[in-house]
């Protein structure tokens, strides 16, 4: 008798929508593997998935990474072998005990990355290091501003950035998250309203900043436009807080011809090579100790509406997981 579930949004709205359903142990097709999963990553993309602000067809599937063991291969399948341990980062789906998935997903794990770590760790890290090194291209001794700098992602983007000798302004919602972002390399950690911060960062450096990392999206937008540099870019990779209202290409003009971009992890690791290049870097700086992931969170996966609630109620801190 099988105890294999999956967890799906039966309708776009609040974590009461999570429903569970049987899995079918489907036998892999060609080019892909069955994966049993110990360990997921809770994103904020998943509450997305759920409320339909990216719509997807009902049941929605949820969760874009696992890490786990391979307990069966497809035909064609090169390069993986049964029990090997694997993470891998996707389109939503990844909220089950098991899946079967293309294997050109999957990441082979070091034995330095247990699968607790590799689930709390690989969207977030590859979203900081494709942010950090291919989209912003930020050198030592610029500046960044990270918002939600205590969160999944923006823990680890404070602590890369710190690690490269970029200096990094964090702001965050409490005095005790931004203590966190201090902590993890931050020059200076703010917890003021979105609207003090520009003056803030003006008397602390001058210009103003090089790059904004803006993950919260409507209610940072302003005091991100406004604590730019001339010449600023601005990275709008989140909505956390809900997306940026419409806006007019003056507005870049008028704040001092800064550059916008709004990137998405999935344009970054397009190819298998891209993914592992960029697994491999992330996997590089844990081990270096550029980054130490922190797992603030842990739920049984039975359980993930907790977990959504406490992400969409910004009570947590660095990654959250879900065991299986
Ligand atoms: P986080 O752990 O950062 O959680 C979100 C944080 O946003 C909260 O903890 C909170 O921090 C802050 N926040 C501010 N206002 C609100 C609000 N009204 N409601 C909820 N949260 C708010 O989440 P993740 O690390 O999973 O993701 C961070 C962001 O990065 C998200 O917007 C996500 O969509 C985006 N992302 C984008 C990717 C891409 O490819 N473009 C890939 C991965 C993530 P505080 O209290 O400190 O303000």
């Amino acid at each position: 008798m099988t105890t294999d579930f999956q967890l799906v949004a039966k309708a776009f709205g609040g974590p009461e929508m999570i429903v569970s359903r049987p899995c079918e142990l489907v036998a892999p097709g060609p080019n892909e593997v069955r994966v049993r999963h110990h360990a997921i990553g809770v994103n904020f993309i998943d509450i997305y998935h759920r409320t339909g602000l990216y719509p997807q067809p009902l049941p929605a599937p949820l969760g874009g990474e696992a890490a786990g063991v391979i307990e069966a291969i497809g035909e064609s399948v090169t390069g993986f072998a049964m029990g090997q341990r694997v993470g891998y980062v996707s389109g939503p789906g990844s909220y089950a005990t098991v899946r079967t998935i293309a294997a050109d997903l999957l990441i082979p794990l070091p034995p330095a990355i247990d699968d607790e770590l590799a689930a709390a760790s690989m969207l977030k890290g590859m979203t900081a290091e494709f942010l950090i090194h291919r989209c912003a291209a930020i050198r030592p001794g610029q500046i960044a501003l990270v918002h939600a700098a205590a969160g999944g992602v923006g823990i680890i983007l404070v602590q890369w950035m710190a690690a490269l000798g970029i200096r990094v302004i964090a702001h965050a919602g409490s005095a005790q998250k931004a203590a966190m972002a201090h902590a993890a390399g931050a020059e200076i950690a703010l917890d003021c309203p979105y609207d003090e911060l520009p003056g803030l960062i003006r008397e602390h450096c001058g210009d103003g900043v090089d790059v904004s990392f803006d993950g919260v999206g409507a209610a940072s937008w302003q005091a991100s436009l406004a604590s730019l540099r001339r010449r600023g870019l601005m990275i709008s990779f989140g909505n956390a807080s809900g997306a940026p209202a419409p806006f007019s290409p003056g507005d870049l003009s008028k704040a001092g011809s800064l550059f916008l971009t709004r990137p998405t992890l999935f344009d970054y690791i397009a190819t298998p090579e891209e993914r592992r290049e960029s697994a491999e870097r992330l996997f590089n700086a844990m081990e270096n100790g550029s980054v130490k992931i922190e797992i603030g969170q842990r739920f049984a996966l039975a359980d993930a509406a907790s977990a959504h609630i406490a992400l969409e109620g910004r009570k947590t801190t660095g990654s959250t997981i879900l065991t299986v």
